[in-house]
């Protein structure tokens, strides 16, 4: 079969690549002019630091069968990520954990101390159903941690008050009695030494794929094969038509410095008077590497117009419901299969989105 891939993000190359690895021609058709979507790791010219383009992203899984894959593709580097918070002139680790909670209330409690504390004089126990961020925020860790930490952080994440949050969004943080401040808990989690890009490069390195950069989708090549991937913006398929699903963007004010910035990767910034969400120092996330000099993104959220990059999902209620509308006319369609972060309208991380085009391109084998 000659199939078309639109994107060659994750989803649009792992899926070229084990349709390609199944006996079809595959083509991609990617509008950037780089490969590996929103992963695109690029090496600065002037400092020679690696730079995560669009944002900072750190492969952690629990899925052995995608560690497996993306290892057989690129080397990795152990890594475990750690965030930092400055919160009222103050830095404290991330997510919430025993030093958090000792540095914050100035105690030096035990775990089952810590835990009692939290327990018994912070977590609102009136609040029985959590629905909101914010309920479920106020229930987890009291009102003193939630202002600290999540209030003002999410406000400027979502562009809405946290009560208009679902709880889901929460509960991708932990909350830890121990002094583990490995902000992620999958067993697997490295970083590829030379980036995602040529990660993503060599998964789409296969004969039977061509890949055109710099070329966005057009119908006339959607005529010319016998299967559509689309890995692009759902409402994008449809031009539309019943009006434009919800997203955020991310403005990245880059800078640069001498030396060690801020002495780690991430620290998120939650107070409310500061307009930005966090800052990224590019070079921590290559420790094996050694630069002098430093590239930094400062990130600010805001909502999605236009040309902007369409980031997250909002989902909120109206979302959702232009999403199931978008959903019943995409089920519709023949010959067309939907995939990944932009294609399905949800926030995905990187192992997900493999495991999905794995299983999808299995599926479309056997049917
Ligand atoms: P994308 O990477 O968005 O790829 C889609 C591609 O399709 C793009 O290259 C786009 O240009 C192309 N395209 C769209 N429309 C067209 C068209 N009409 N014609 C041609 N091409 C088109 N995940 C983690 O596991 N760990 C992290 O630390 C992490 N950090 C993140 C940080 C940020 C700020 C964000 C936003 C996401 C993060 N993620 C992280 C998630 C990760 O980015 C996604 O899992 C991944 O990008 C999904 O790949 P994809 O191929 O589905 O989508
Ligand atoms: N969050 C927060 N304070 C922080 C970090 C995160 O309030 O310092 C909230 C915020 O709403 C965010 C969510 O927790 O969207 C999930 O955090 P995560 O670090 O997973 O964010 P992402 O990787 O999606 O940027």
């Amino acid at each position: 079969m000659k199939i078309l891939v639109v994107g060659a993000g994750l989803s649009g190359a792992v899926m070229a690549r084990q349709l390609a690895e199944a006996g079809h021609h595959m083509t991609v058709v990617e509008s950037r002019a780089h490969v590996a979507g929103n992963c695109h790791t690029e090496r600065c010219p002037d400092t020679g630091v690696l730079v995560h383009i669009y944002g900072p992203h750190i492969f952690h899984t629990a899925d052995a069968g995608v560690w497996d894959y993306v290892n057989r593709f690129a080397r990795f580097v152990p890594y475990r990520h750690q965030v930092r918070a400055t919160s009222g002139g103050q830095v404290y680790s991330l997510p919430i954990n025993l030093h958090t909670i000792n540095q914050f209330f100035g105690k030096a409690f035990s775990p089952s101390q810590a835990r009692a504390f939290i327990e018994e004089t912070q977590a609102r126990h009136d609040i029985t159903d959590p629905q909101s961020f914010e309920d479920q925020a106020l229930r987890m860790v009291g009102p003193a941690l939630y202002e600290a930490f999540f209030q003002g952080y999410t406000q400027k994440q979502w562009g809405c008050s946290p009560a208009d949050l679902p709880a889901a969004i929460l509960k991708r943080l932990p909350m830890r009695f121990d002094y583990n401040d490995n902000y992620f808990a999958h067993p697997f989690q490295g970083l590829p030494e030379a980036g995602y890009t040529p990660l993503v490069a060599a998964i789409l390195d296969h004969p039977k794929i061509d890949v055109h950069l710099n070329t966005p989708y057009t119908a006339q090549a959607a005529g010319r094969a016998d299967h559509l991937i689309w890995t692009g913006p759902l409402d994008g398929y449809f031009n539309a038509k019943l009006g434009h699903l919800g997203y955020r963007t991310l403005d990245f004010e880059r800078f640069t410095a001498q030396g060690d910035y801020q002495g780690c990767a991430v620290m998120n910034h939650p107070d409310r008077d500061v307009p930005y969400t966090r800052i990224t120092e590019h070079k921590h996330f290559a420790p094996w590497e050694s630069h002098e000099a430093s590239v930094l993104y400062r990130e600010t959220p805001r909502a999605c117009t236009g040309d902007d990059i369409p980031y997250y999902p909002v989902r909120l209620l109206r979302d959702k419901a232009l999403l199931s509308d978008y959903e019943a006319l995409a089920a519709a369609e023949t010959g067309v299969t939907f995939l990944g972060r932009l294609g399905t309208y949800r926030y995905l991380d990187m192992d997900v989105t493999i495991r999905e085009a794995l299983d999808a391109a299995a599926g479309f084998a056997k049917a």
